[in-house]
């Protein structure tokens, strides 16, 4: 049976090699990234008898028409993949594993999730083999039990942790020194958790999940899995204490991690679907509040927070990313990354690279110590990328 499928399977990529080089077109689209690199979009259904190997999806590559190796190797997570084969090198995307990222491409000026599948896909689906589909659905593993214990107790607490903050002297001070406006914290959603908390009839039973977020400024994060958080200890933390020598006595063994997470995680971020077309990243939560003390909207302002910047996030509506992450070497190696995958996944992207290292490296640390001129360069690359 299975070796019956085979043959039929080879005979439908040899066809379907044959039909291409006979100039046919098939449902395959192919799209010119303006950095001039050619991805061929594709539907699962096309594959030529895929084999699943764990991470990465490997098939007979249909595009230069091979049936004796299966030259295509495709990753499984995010739908990208190409041809190994030195005479073909395509580059592709499976559509269905990658939705939004095959709708940017196809539809560079938005357009709805409707419009995206033209109906070849439609067609080709109904000829789709379904058995061997399930394989390569997507993965979830769940959170382990005590992480989903922890996330559920942050979110039972959220409104106590916001008023928390609005009352907490000690954190309002922290704020206060850093130059973030407690509007501007409160109105972005964050909270505190301070020690008492834990006593409150709301936190009985949660002291397990819930002790190492005592102490913390705690950060709202968005992702497509879900609500997150991250929080920042003010462990040791004094008024009039400077904002590097907390950090080294927090690098001291023993001590409170300065920043912990839930799982999922996420970007700290207004909701993924209001975020504005043209999109500033930074890496720390305090650098978002900074642009945003500075006069950014914050719609416009995302914080990525450690988690990678994975395309499928961002709406359809989005098509220009300014990088503005810390200026240091780590930072210099993140934005190189992250400009090369985000152009070729279709979106303008920029690299802000500030020049006043010797000033701190981060948007929070040269605000604090240099004023709005801190800020003007990546005002002037904002206005200009809007009106481009
Ligand atoms: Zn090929």
């Amino acid at each position: 049976m299975l070796l019956l499928y085979e043959q039929v399977e080879r005979e439908r990529c040899r066809e379907a090699a044959h039909a291409r080089k006979g100039k046919t077109v098939f449902s395959m689209i192919t799209v010119d990234t303006r950095q001039g690199k050619r991805i061929a979009i594709i539907s699962q259904s096309e594959l030529c008898d895929p084999l699943d190997t764990g991470e990465y999806v490997r098939a007979y590559c249909h595009i230069h028409g091979s049936d004796h190796q299966r030259s295509l190797s495709i990753n499984r997570a995010t739908g990208w993949g190409h041809c190994f084969n030195a005479a073909c090198e395509a580059i592709v995307l499976v559509a269905e594993w990658n939705p939004r990222i095959a709708q940017r491409l196809i539809h560079p000026h938005g357009g709805g999730a409707s419009a995206f599948f033209p109906s070849s896909y439609a067609s080709q689906e109904k000829r789709a083999p379904l058995f061997y589909q399930p394989v390569l659905l997507r993965p979830t593993r769940p959170a382990p039990k005590w992480q989903q214990d922890e996330l559920a107790a942050l979110l039972s607490l959220e409104k106590q942790m916001r008023a928390a903050l609005l009352h907490s002297r000690r954190a309002r001070a922290y704020l206060e020194e850093r130059g973030i406006p407690l509007e501007i914290a409160l109105a972005t959603g964050v909270g505190y958790l301070p020690e008492e908390m834990l006593r409150l009839p709301e936190a009985k039973g949660k002291w397990e999940v819930l002790h190492r977020w005592a102490e913390r400024i705690v950060f709202p994060l968005v992702s497509l899995a879900g609500e997150g958080y991250v929080g920042r200890t003010l462990w040791g933390w004094h008024p009039g204490m400077d904002e590097n020598a907390h950090k080294s006595l927090l690098d001291r063994p023993r001590r409170p991690r300065r920043w912990i997470k839930t799982n999922p995680a996420g970007w700290f971020c207004s909701d993924l679907d209001q975020l504005a077309r043209k999109l500033i990243l930074v890496e720390g939560a305090f650098d978002r509040l900074t642009l945003i003390a500075a006069g950014f909207q914050a719609t416009e302002v995302v914080a990525l927070v450690g988690t990678a910047a994975p395309a499928d996030w961002f709406p359809p509506h989005v098509d220009t990313v300014i990088l503005a992450l810390d200026a240091d070497e780590g930072g210099r190696e993140a934005s190189n990354k992250l400009a090369d995958r985000l152009t070729r996944e279709g979106f303008d992207v920029r690299v802000h690279l500030p020049q006043q290292e010797k000033w701190g490296k981060d948007w929070n640390e040269r605000w604090r110590r240099m004023g709005d001129q801190a800020i003007q360069a990546i005002s002037d690359v904002y206005v200009e990328a809007r009106s481009a």
